[in-house]
Order: C-alpha cells, then sequence, then structure tokens
C-alpha cells in the first residue's frame, strides 16, 4: 500500500468516527451546531481523501477527471444556492428532494459497478445482493421522495391518492423484485435485470407514497430518509468503500429509529402506513361543517385582556407560525407576558409543522430557552390548569377529531388544547390543515377565533398588552 493510500485509508476512518461523533452532538440543541459542523468538515475531508486514493491508483483518465469535477462543482453549486435560498416553510420539500438525490445516486452507483465489472468470478454474491438492494431501495426512495416532495409543495394531491388494483400491482412489483434479485445474482451485470429492478423500485416508490396523505407523511419521509442511508450503505458494500457503509449506516440507522418514534407518536405501524388506506374523513368533515356556523371571532383587544390577566399559558405553535415567520414576535409577547408573571411554556406536538423538529428549529430562531418547549405526553396534563391555550396556526395537532375513528387523523395523539380553561386561536380563516379536514375545537364554546395573518396578530397583541404595563 502506497503512503497516500495509508494516509487516505486513515483519513477516511477519522472521517467515520466524526460523523459518529457528529450525530452524538446532536443530541441536545446546545451542541447541534458543532455536531453539524464537524459532519460537513468530516465529509469534506473524506472527499479530499477519496480524490487522492484515485489520483493514486491513475483509475480516472483526464476526460473522467473533468467530467467528475463539473459534476462536483454543478451539484455543490445548485445543493448550496438552494440550501442558502430556501424558505423554511419549504424545508420539507427539499429535504426530500434531497433524499431523492441520495436514493438516485446510490442505485446508479450500483448500476454502473455492476455493468463496468460484469464478470462472474469478479462479482461474488457478497456484490450482487448487496447491488440489488441497492438499486431497489435507492429506485424506490427516488420516485417515492419526488412524489413525497411534490405533496408537500402542493404539486400532487395531499390528500391519500387510493387507485383500484393496487395491492395486486405491489404484490406484483414485490415478485419482480425477488426474480430481478435471483436473475442478478445468477448472471451479475445483466443489463435486463438491473432495468426489472430498477424499473419495479421506481414503480414501487410512487405506489407506496401516493396513498399516504393525511398526518401520515411525517413518518414516510422519515422513512424515506431513512432508505437513502440503508442504500447509500448498499452501495458502500458494491464498492468495497468502509466509508460509504459507515455514512449509509448511520444515516440508515438513525432514520430508521426517528421513523420508529415519528410512528409511535403517531399512534401509528410503519407497515400499515406503507401500505397505506386510512380513513376517509368524512365524519370529520360533517361535523367540521356544522362547526363552521358556530364560531365565536374575537378581537386582539379581547385577546390580550385575558393573557395580560392569566396565571398559565400555554402556547402551541404549528405549520402557521413557520408560514407567517411570526416566531420573533411570539417570543417578544411570551416575554412580556412572562415580565407581567404570567407562566407561559409551549407545548410541542411531535409533527407539528411539516418537519420533524420544525417548532423546536423555528423558536430556537427566536431565542425561546429550550427548558420552555414541552413535549406533547409532558404537558397535556397541564391544560386543565390552563387560563388560556393560545394556539398559534396550529391545527391538526389540536383537532378532537383524531380521538374518534373514521377520519384521516383517527388515533394520532393530539395536544389536549380543548382540556383548558379557554382557548385562543390564531389563525386567517377557516381553511383546514396538512389533513383536510375541518377541526371541531374551533366550535367549543370556550373558543376565541382571532382570524389574522399570525405574525400581524402576534404583533398587534404585543402592542395591546403592553398598553396594560406601561
Ligand atoms: P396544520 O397544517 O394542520 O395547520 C396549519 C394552519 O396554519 C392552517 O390551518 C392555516 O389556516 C394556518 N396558517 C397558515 N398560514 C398562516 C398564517 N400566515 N398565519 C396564521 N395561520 C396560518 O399544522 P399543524 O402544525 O397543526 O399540523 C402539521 C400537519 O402537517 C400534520 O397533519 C402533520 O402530520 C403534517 N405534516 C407534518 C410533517 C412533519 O414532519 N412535522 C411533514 C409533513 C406533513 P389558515 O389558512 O386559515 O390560516
Amino acid at each position: 500500500m502506497s503512503t497516500t493510500e495509508t494516509t487516505a485509508r486513515y483519513v477516511l476512518l477519522a472521517a467515520a468516527c466524526c460523523f459518529v461523533l457528529g450525530l452524538h452532538l446532536m443530541n441536545s440543541p446546545a451542541t447541534a451546531r458543532r455536531g453539524n459542523t464537524l459532519s460537513a468538515a468530516a465529509m469534506a475531508a473524506a472527499v479530499a481523501a477519496t480524490a487522492a486514493l484515485l489520483v493514486d491508483a491513475d483509475a480516472i483518465t483526464a476526460t473522467g477527471w473533468i467530467v467528475l469535477l463539473t459534476a462536483a462543482a454543478l451539484g455543490s453549486a445548485a445543493g448550496l444556492y438552494a440550501a442558502r435560498t430556501v424558505q423554511m416553510t419549504a424545508m420539507p420539500q427539499l429535504v426530500s428532494l434531497f433524499n431523492a438525490v441520495g436514493g438516485g445516486a446510490a442505485a446508479l452507483l450500483a448500476v454502473d459497478h455492476l455493468i463496468q465489472v460484469h464478470d462472474p468470478d469478479a462479482l461474488a454474491s457478497r456484490f450482487t445482493i448487496p447491488g440489488a438492494l441497492d438499486i431497489v431501495i435507492g429506485a424506490v426512495t427516488f420516485s417515492g421522495s419526488l412524489v413525497a416532495a411534490g405533496k408537500l409543495q402542493g404539486v400532487v394531491p395531499g390528500r391519500p391518492i387510493v387507485f383500484r388494483g393496487a395491492r395486486a400491482v405491489n404484490v406484483a412489483l414485490a415478485v419482480a423484485f425477488v426474480a430481478g434479485g435471483a436473475w442478478l445474482v445468477a448472471d451479475p451485470g445483466s443489463v435486463p435485470a438491473l432495468l426489472v429492478l430498477l424499473a419495479a423500485g421506481l414503480a414501487f416508490g410512487v405506489t407506496m407514497v401516493l396513498p399516504i396523505g393525511g398526518a401520515d407523511m411525517p413518518v414516510v419521509i422519515s422513512l424515506l430518509n431513512a432508505f437513502t442511508g440503508t442504500a447509500v450503505a448498499m452501495a458502500g458494500f458494491v464498492l468495497d468503500e468502509p466509508a460509504l457503509i459507515i455514512a449509509g449506516a448511520l444515516v440508515g440507522a438513525s432514520g430508521g429509529i426517528l421513523t420508529k418514534l415519528m410512528a409511535d407518536a403517531m399512534n401509528r405501524s410503519i407497515p400499515a402506513i406503507v401500505v397505506g388506506g386510512f380513513g376517509t374523513g368524512d365524519e370529520a368533515q360533517a361535523a367540521g361543517a356544522e362547526a363552521a356556523a358556530q364560531v365565536r371571532s374575537v378581537t386582539a383587544d379581547d385577546v390580550a385582556i385575558q393573557l395580560a390577566y392569566a396565571g398559565k399559558v400555554i402556547v402551541v405553535p404549528g405549520y402557521g407560525l413557520a408560514a407567517a415567520q411570526a416566531q420573533h414576535e411570539l417570543g417578544e409577547l411570551a416575554e412580556l407576558l412572562a415580565e407581567r408573571g404570567v407562566d407561559v411554556s409551549y407545548a410541542i406536538h411531535p409533527v407539528a409543522g411539516r418537519m420533524p423538529g420544525h417548532m423546536n428549529v423555528l423558536l430556537a430562531e427566536a431565542n425561546v430557552p429550550y427548558p420552555l418547549l414541552r413535549e406533547m405526553e409532558d404537558i397535556n396534563s397541564e391544560f386543565p390548569q390552563a387560563d388560556v391555550a393560545l394556539v398559534i396556526g396550529a391545527n391538526d395537532v389540536t383537532n378532537p377529531a383524531a380521538r374518534r375513528p373514521g377520519n384521516a387523523i383517527s388515533g394520532m395523539p393530539i395536544l389536549d388544547v380543548d382540556r383548558a380553561r379557554s382557548i385562543v386561536v390564531v389563525k386567517r380563516s377557516m381553511g383546514h390543515g396538512y389533513a383536510g379536514i375541518d377541526n371541531e375545537l374551533y366550535a367549543d364554546p370556550k373558543t376565541g377565533m382571532l382570524f389574522a395573518d399570525a405574525k400581524h396578530a402576534l404583533a398587534e397583541l404585543t402592542a395591546a398588552v403592553r398598553t396594560f404595563v406601561t
């Protein structure tokens, strides 16, 4: 082994250790930034070490280098531009697109390698089995993540899209996976076998995500993220590249754990979500139609009086807070109330917003002290003691319809906002949340609706509460 190769291998090993450490640092909001920086630096070092290995082995022609560097420059520029310019509310779509790119790239790596080598002696099943898995999982991730991004962006309808014979199609695709995999093991590098696997994987990604709707999208996004990592780890086995195996396994395992946590939080089983077909929402629609007729509208001044003289206020942030970018105004109002001696805390539902941890990130931006953010299981018992539950742009995560069967959010644990002494909901209209069903909380006699954009309403509330201070 040359000195360059030895050094590069050590750098790759060190990078893999830094990935583990980086992930560990992300356990706490206080160290998460450092974890991110460390992991990014380790990835840059791993890329440099891989380039050194390629130069050392003289593995790439001059034209190959031009293609590689041009692609890397274009990819990096596009990624950097997208990450810097994306609106916080569009972040989940971007993450989904990144998942698609990661899964697609991993699948193409295996396809390329198996075609190039195409030698039954060199391609033992220790390469072809992970190769088949890589292609299938990568292709499922690619098409599934594109459909998920489309749903989040509103390009593809967010409601469950169910078609006749979907089960039969899924069974046929499962047969194609097994047949294509066996074919590839028997004839490594067979192009028709690769095409069967790719086509079946792409089709399954679409049939898996289309029927998922309502409130189940967070679980599927997290699952696709885990798939990306698994596909990358499989690519590592195909190329015999330990750093790729470690990085992929970390993403796959952490994504898998997150998926399990999200599914538990939503009271769902992962296989049930993947197979699809949750409630229709009819029952909640009917209840909601009645609700629309009965809502009580309130003014900012009414709410300001309620808040200023409350002993305990629980704030329930949701997607609308992110859409309005009203986190700073909310932080300011909460600080003002705290100065008046009001006990203010924030109830964080695990799927509030449009990505895992969305509300935590948003409120951290406004420097809300982390201990004030309380998880659902922890704070639900405190709603009966709250004088005001202040719901800002949250909808599905507060909808009591979840406690009944037969609708799109049935069985999902919710924040027990309806058990507070009084409720104020800030939103612009009677519009639905992501699950597309009406919220009967709005017809509760204890609920006052403050119809306004969250940013505007919070600024008005702060100004009004300030008049009580001066
Ligand atoms: P919802 O999507 O249920 O509701 C958001 C509400 O915000 C809407 O009803 C809307 O009403 C209101 N709103 C929008 N813009 C504004 C604004 N500018 N000012 C004030 N209000 C506004 O949000 P939740 O957070 O309650 O629930 C999240 C939903 O998203 C769940 O169903 C979850 O499953 C799903 N989801 C979550 C993901 C995650 O990882 N967290 C990923 C994908 C989906 P109006 O238009 O009347 O103002």
